[in-house]
């Protein structure tokens, strides 16, 4: 690794991605496509290195949130097909035909603007019309019996000039939440395979019908349809605590950094703004550049363990724009440059990403995305 890099950094191992691919797409009916998940920058690890990886390996789609994200694969040369889950602007209906990149359209007004903006530019869009069945958020509702409305305006955007249907889909609210969930996952995959059948009744077909996430991957395969959707096990992480160990995945991400200096302190010093921690003892203290600005959470503070000489040393005092303390006095091999790993391995040592987002109150999707933009990701 080159040495400017070594101030703190992710580790990314592909070769742990590719072990999560593969494990997936054995769990995963032999007929329906792989479509990786890699939006928000591949969860944090590298969109283009991770799609790569995952091109290599067979993914046959790749979803991600905007258009930004889209065109990046397309600029690295991926060429696989690319579905935007949200909202693009409908006036670059020009630029996702130019790019062959597939559209969301998840209502009425939406649909008639994206195909005002396709006849303008004189182009055809894919589409993937998002059927609402539990989440509202995007999507015609159709969480309730009778969905005969929606079905009807979904019917109505599929025929819209400059707008071509390619996929339909729905996302789980609550299949990662395991038995509690399943009566809710069941409702949800029964309203969208009525909508697709009501669909078909009115002569709109998809080649694509999709709704499995990570946790319906897991937990759901009678619901694989056409195309699975994982997103979070791709990076060898759990969707829950309720939803693991079906796989044997491997986290491909860890957070490094290096002391950048050890002291002792007497008894009665404080560690760090506001003095919320004081020694009791004479104690040593490592200084590690790494802080809420690489997304090493504040709330963090005197709450998690980061490792050093693969043994867990305390976060004291309150974790600081760009640096944190660490409690090392147990740990004699403590020395300034030595790495220190926030998550991840340290040789026979494992801290668990899982660690720092239960102390925080969050989940690894948010540890992972909020890394910050100034931390180099290393890939091994
Ligand atoms: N599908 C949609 C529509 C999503 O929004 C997401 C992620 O939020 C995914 C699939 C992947 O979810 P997961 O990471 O839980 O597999």
């Amino acid at each position: 690794m080159d040495e400017f890099l070594r101030r703190t950094w992710v580790q990314v191992d592909l070769d742990a991605i590719r072990h999560n691919y593969e494990e997936i797409r054995r769990a995963v009916n032999p007929a329906a496509g792989m479509m990786a998940v890699v939006k928000a920058d591949g969860y944090g690890h590298g969109a283009v290195y991770v799609a790569r990886e995952l091109a290599d390996c067979g993914a046959d789609w790749f979803a991600v949130s905007n258009i930004e994200e889209a065109v990046e694969l397309r600029r690295a040369g991926l060429p696989q097909p690319v579905l935007i889950l949200g909202y693009t602007p409908p006036q670059l209906a020009g630029e996702l035909a130019r790019h062959r990149i597939s559209q969301t359209v998840f209502s009425t007004s939406y649909g008639e603007a994206l195909s005002k903006g396709a006849v303008e530019a004189g182009v055809a869009v894919n589409i993937h019309i998002k059927i609402d069945t539990g989440m509202s958020r995007l999507g015609f509702f159709c969480q309730q019996e009778d969905c005969a409305a929606s079905i009807d305006e979904a019917a109505q955007v599929c025929t819209l000039p400059g707008l071509v249907p390619e996929g339909i889909f729905t996302h789980f609210a609550v299949s990662d939440e395991g038995e509690e969930g399943e009566a809710f996952t069941q409702h949800q995959f029964e309203q969208f395979c009525r909508a697709v059948d009501a669909l078909r009744e009115k002569g709109i077909r998809f080649r694509y019908r999709h709704c499995c996430n990570s946790a319906g991957v897991l937990c759901y395969p009678q619901m694989n349809l056409d195309l699975v959707r994982p997103g979070i096990i791709l990076y060898g992480l759990a969707p829950s605590g309720k939803c693991k160990d079906v796989l044997s995945l491997r986290p491909a991400m860890e957070l490094k950094s290096v002391i950048s200096m050890v002291k002792e302190i007497g008894p009665a010093a404080t560690v760090s703004y506001g003095r919320t921690y004081a020694a009791q003892n004479p104690m040593r203290v490592a200084t590690v550049p790494v802080g809420y600005a690489d997304g090493y959470p504040r709330l963090a503070s005197s709450k998690t363990r980061a490792l050093v000489a693969g043994k867990p040393a305390k976060v004291v005092g309150r974790v600081c724009m760009d640096q944190l303390m660490l409690d090392v006095t147990g740990i004699a091999e403590a020395r300034e440059g030595m790495t220190v790993t926030m998550f991840g391995r340290d040789g026979e040592a494992f801290l668990p990403i899982e660690e720092l987002s239960d102390a925080v109150g969050t989940i690894p999707y948010e540890t992972v995305c909020l890394i910050g933009k100034r931390v180099p990701r290393v890939y091994v």
